[in-house]
């Protein structure tokens, strides 16, 4: 049983080109737990995802981040990958020319071994070829994607629901500690909106702590958080159980920003 929990988020605050976003966040996520994240656009959901996970430029100006134990505040965005924080994008990019098998097993590889473990040029370390052709084919089924995806280029002319699916793909292959999905529901019609769902649903368990940041409730439907935090204004203005996020479907975000209680109804 792991007591302290993997992430540790306190009292973060983050400005963005001299611009104060996040003013004074607290969190904590457990490996097991899903975690849900809401607020209004705006709110600074995308700026707390980047900053976990260690985009330049985002600043921390206070406050800590613990992942483990240990404070990443000093770790490049893929020293931060290999150590077990993942993030699913809200706006995947392309890369035409990299096919996704290639860029998957290459992730794979970087995750596995990193290249401070010994002298071994990196083709010899990690994940034999015919092993990672099973284990890709193995997680495609379970995100419902067609094989021929593997050879296609990375997003490369992917639907917005395909991009999902590639970011969820690389999670379930990556296996992170603490996975943090930004809006990986907007734009997605209800059919993909389920294979999502059901992809992360398997993915999640024991091993792993997920954030789901959403603006909308929808997604809460398939994926059923253990918690729900509302941001408003840079930071968590309150925190419930998964009745929190039906209570703001129907109630919206404005009762919060007024600071108003929860009521019992
Ligand atoms: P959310 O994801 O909740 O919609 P964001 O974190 O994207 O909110 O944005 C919060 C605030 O920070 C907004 O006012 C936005 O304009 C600003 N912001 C976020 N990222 C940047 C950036 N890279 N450059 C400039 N402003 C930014
Ligand atoms: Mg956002």
């Amino acid at each position: 049983m792991s007591t302290t929990p993997e992430l540790i988020v306190k009292d973060l605050h983050v400005a963005v080109e001299g611009k104060e976003i996040l003013k004074g966040l607290s969190l904590e996520v457990r490996k097991g737990e899903i975690h849900a994240l809401m607020g209004p656009n705006g709110s600074g959901k995308s700026t707390f995802a980047n900053t976990l996970m260690g985009h330049p430029r985002y600043e921390v100006t206070s406050g800590e981040i613990l992942f483990k134990g240990e404070s990443v505040l000093e770790m490049e965005a893929d020293e931060r990958s290999r150590a077990g924080l993942f993030m699913a994008f809200q706006y995947p990019v392309a890369i035409p020319g990299v096919s996704m098998a290639n860029f998957l097993r290459t992730a794979l590889n970087a995750r596995l071994a990193p290249p401070t473990n010994g002298d071994m040029p990196a083709a010899k370390r990690g994940i034999a070829p015919k092993e990672f052709r099973a284990l890709l084919k193995d997680k495609m089924a379970l995100l419902k994607m067609d094989e021929s995806f593997a050879t296609r280029y990375l997003n490369d002319g992917f639907s917005g629901g395909e991009k999902k699916r590639a970011e969820i793909l690389q999670m379930a292959l990556l296996k992170p500690e603490i996975a943090i999905m930004d809006e990986t529901d907007s734009g997605l019609d209800i059919d993909a909106l389920r294979i999502v769902s059901e992809g992360v649903n398997a993915i999640a368990g024991p091993e792993i702590g997920v954030l789901v940041i959403t603006h909308y409730q929808r997604i809460l439907n398939y994926i059923k958080p253990h918690f729900v935090h509302v941001m408003v204004d840079g930071r968590i203005q309150v925190s419930g159980g998964a009745e929190l996020a039906l209570q703001l479907e129907q109630r919206g975000y404005d009762w919060v920003r007024e600071g108003r209680e929860v009521s019992a109804s």
